[in-house]
């Protein structure tokens, strides 16, 4: 069976692990989000595509759930007691990546060709690729302006409220390639428990990926990011709230209108299933909190597929 999954960085890369431990790595393929990509320092960092890489190749910080284990900061501290940038976290191992991916694309190289090259180096055996190799960039309103997604999550600490959430470049953003090609060899599409708006949202601005999603011939399985209504983590409830009205699970399908079969929720909020439509819930334990919850809800999710 050949598996595409859409995956944003925290949420997206435990649950991708998950669908890996159960498949083998070379029937996944995962499409990342790049909205959030950022230059800092004067390096190209693409914060959710490193979150799989790392997750994948075992050298994630499990614990703090971004970044890699056994961390240190020194470049940073240098860079910021010399009065640089240091708004935004990054160690000095996760630094070297971002140093040998800068330098590739300098060279002319394309995000989708560097990152498998990383993949490749690091022992990752998936297919990793950019949604795009586009310039494709998040962009919120908020009551206090207009931010950069960066600048409103990391630097403002996503405390504004969102009123919209728009994508430079998504009218000319192409399918990086193999994109296409990935979701047309699939048996099973499944959307990763990412933030609907700002993590699988920028995937599906790439206009041929979404026309891709809306034509399947295979199911789609959109596992919820809310447990009892409230993300694990980050702004997804709040987001919800604010732009979809809600956050029970007919709130969360209402983002992947046409686009999804399945809805996977959790235990939590398996009273409140009203109002998904032709949407078919499956209920079950959606917290990843070690390697066999991650495995049980890719299971979960993989079995939603009639055989
Ligand atoms: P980001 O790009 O790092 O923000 O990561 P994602 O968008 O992929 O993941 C963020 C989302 O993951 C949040 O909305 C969380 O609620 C969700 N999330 C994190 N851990 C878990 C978990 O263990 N279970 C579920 N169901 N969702 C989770
Ligand atoms: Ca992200």
């Amino acid at each position: 069976m050949n598996v595409v999954v859409l995956s944003g960085g925290v949420g997206g890369a435990r649950f991708v692990r998950g669908v890996v431990d159960v498949l083998s790595a070379p029937v996944t393929s995962v499409i990342g989000n790049v909205g959030d990509d950022v230059e800092v320092l004067g390096l190209h960092v693409s914060p959710d595509l490193d979150s799989i890489l790392y997750a994948l190749a075992g050298l994630a910080d499990e614990k703090r759930g971004w970044g890699r284990s056994g961390e240190t900061w020194h470049a940073l501290e240098t860079a910021g007691a010399l009065g640089g940038e240091d708004w935004f976290a990054l160690g000095d191992r996760d630094l070297g990546l971002h140093l040998v991916r800068t330098q590739a694309l300098r060279a002319g190289g394309a995000l989708s060709a560097v990152t498998a090259r990383l993949a490749k180096a690091l022992g990752v055996a998936t297919k990793l690729l950019p949604a795009t190799d586009d310039r494709l960039r998040t962009w919120l309103d908020t009551p206090a302006g207009t931010f950069p997604f960066q600048e409103w999550f990391v630097a403002r600490g996503h405390r504004d409220e969102v009123d919209a959430v728009r994508f430079e470049g998504d009218e000319t953003a192409r399918p990086a390639p193999g994109v296409l090609e990935a979701i047309g060899r699939a048996d099973l599409i499944l959307l990763a428990p990412s933030n609907p708006y700002v993590s699988v949202g920028p995937i599906l601005a790439v206009q041929k990926v979404r026309a891709a999603l809306a034509r399947r011939r295979v199911s789609c399985v959109a596992v919820s990011p809310l447990i009892g209504g409230r993300a694990v983590k980050g702004p997804a409830d709040r987001m919800l709230r604010r732009l979809a009205g809600g956050t029970s699970p007919r709130h969360l399908a209402s983002c992947y209108e046409g686009l999804i079969d399945v809805l996977v929720v959790d235990e939590a909020d398996a009273d409140d299933l009203g109002g998904l439509g032709r949407v078919r819930p499956i209920v079950a334990r959606t917290l990843m909190s070690d390697a066999d919850a991650r495995r049980r809800l890719a299971e979960a999710a993989l079995g939603a597929v009639p055989a």
